[in-house]
């Protein structure tokens, strides 16, 4: 069986902290497709269709990785999907506590779907897509915390 995995995120905008994840994760599966979850409660700063496009370019190259939006809950899209892990990546505590809750809740709704994560490089442990977006505001330059393929 292909072991398929889903990277979901709001990915406003996909960071090098997001593409390192997913290159660290291409080992590890068959198939990675990056997630976007679209939450009409959330307000985003980047265009859905802009942020597919750019994770699409950061892969361009690489057949494993796919890039899909989703509406509702990751567990029923990973069903959807056959996939039977979820990707998350792990920065510092804060991640951990809010991580903790979701794979948890997850395993919950259902137990064959395992979250699987990966502790951030070292370099990219401080970038953070909110605050990219709080600099972008602010008219600063955000490139270097951005994949090459990007520029914001
Ligand atoms: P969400 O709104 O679901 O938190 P994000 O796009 O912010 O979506 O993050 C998606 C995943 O990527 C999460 O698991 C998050 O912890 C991880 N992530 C975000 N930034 C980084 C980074 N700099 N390094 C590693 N993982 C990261």
């Amino acid at each position: 069986m292909k072991k398929i995995a889903v990277f979901p995120g709001s990915f406003d905008p996909i960071t090098l902290g997001h593409t390192s994840i997913i290159k660290r994760a291409l080992p590890l599966f068959d198939e990675i497709i990056v997630a976007i979850g679209n939450n009409s409660s959330k307000k985003y700063m980047f265009d859905l269709n802009k942020r597919k496009k750019w994770i699409e370019d950061c892969f361009a190259k690489e057949t494993k990785v796919s890039v899909e939006i989703y509406h509702g809950l990751t567990v029923e899209f990973c069903e959807k999907k056959d996939a039977k892990f979820i990707l998350r990546g792990l920065r510092n505590q804060l991640d951990y506590e809010y991580e903790h809750t979701i794979a948890q809740m997850n395993r919950k709704l259902n137990d064959e779907i395992e979250t699987i994560f990966l502790f951030t490089a070292l370099e990219y442990a401080s970038i953070n897509s909110t605050v990219v977006r709080d600099i972008v505001r602010n008219g600063g330059d955000v490139n270097q915390f951005l994949p090459k393929e990007i520029s914001i």
